[in-house]
């Protein structure tokens, strides 16, 4: 199982974090021990001062595929969820300022969240998601997925071009702006329309 990741695909939340607009999906990975378990505590890293949440709708990959053209993308997820792509914000920013990879500030374990998930059916397709982020039982990230820079399709398609999906793969489509620090004790809970789809304590 792999764990894809796309990074800048809200204009507002590129420009929250000062980076640029990208021309094409910003693609980095998690690995298989980047997914909390299920019903498992998740604990603040002991390497970062800075743990940001970004809340982002989260696709299954239910065929396997390469060089998907985007007219055919549609075929290979088949459910959708709201997560957290966990970043230790301090340590990427270091990262980022000497032009380094990413993966320690993004990819360690437990730092990807996934709630639980809803079959894509013509019906819900219909639509754009709106999903949204609570801290504490406040509203901190709103999102919809027409905002997106680059549509599911487009991510689908272009990953493929560079690594081959399975079955069981995850795709974190981005977050929208708002994205903040969490502390020891916060709760977060992430929403797809109305549903709560998940809830976590940071420990
Ligand atoms: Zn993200």
């Amino acid at each position: 199982m792999k764990i894809f990741c796309v990074g800048r695909n809200y204009i507002n939340h590129a420009k929250e974090l000062g980076n640029a607009i990208p021309d094409e999906p910003v693609i980095f990975m998690k690995p298989k021990n980047a997914l909390l378990p299920p019903n498992s505590p998740f604990y603040y890293p002991e390497f970062s001062n800075e743990l940001h949440y970004e809340v982002e709708l989260v696709l299954r990959i239910s065929k396997n595929g390469r060089y998907i053209p985007e007219k055919q993308a549609r075929k290979y997820f088949n459910a959708i969820s709201v997560g957290i792509d966990f970043t230790a914000r301090d340590i990427q920013d270091e990262l980022k300022k000497k032009g380094l990879p990413w993966e320690k500030a993004k990819a360690w374990d437990n730092s990807a969240v996934i709630g639980k998930w809803i079959d894509l059916t013509p019906e819900n397709l219909k639509n754009p998601f709106r999903f949204s982020l609570k801290n504490n039982n406040e509203v901190v990230q709103n999102g919809i997925s027409s905002d997106m820079l680059f549509p599911f399709e487009k991510i689908v398609s272009h990953i493929s071009n560079y690594f081959s999906l399975n079955i069981g793969d995850y795709v974190f489509t981005g977050t929208p702006a708002g994205v903040g620090e969490c502390v020891v004790g916060d709760v977060l809970q992430g929403f797809l329309e109305n549903e709560k789809m998940f809830e976590i304590e940071v420990k």
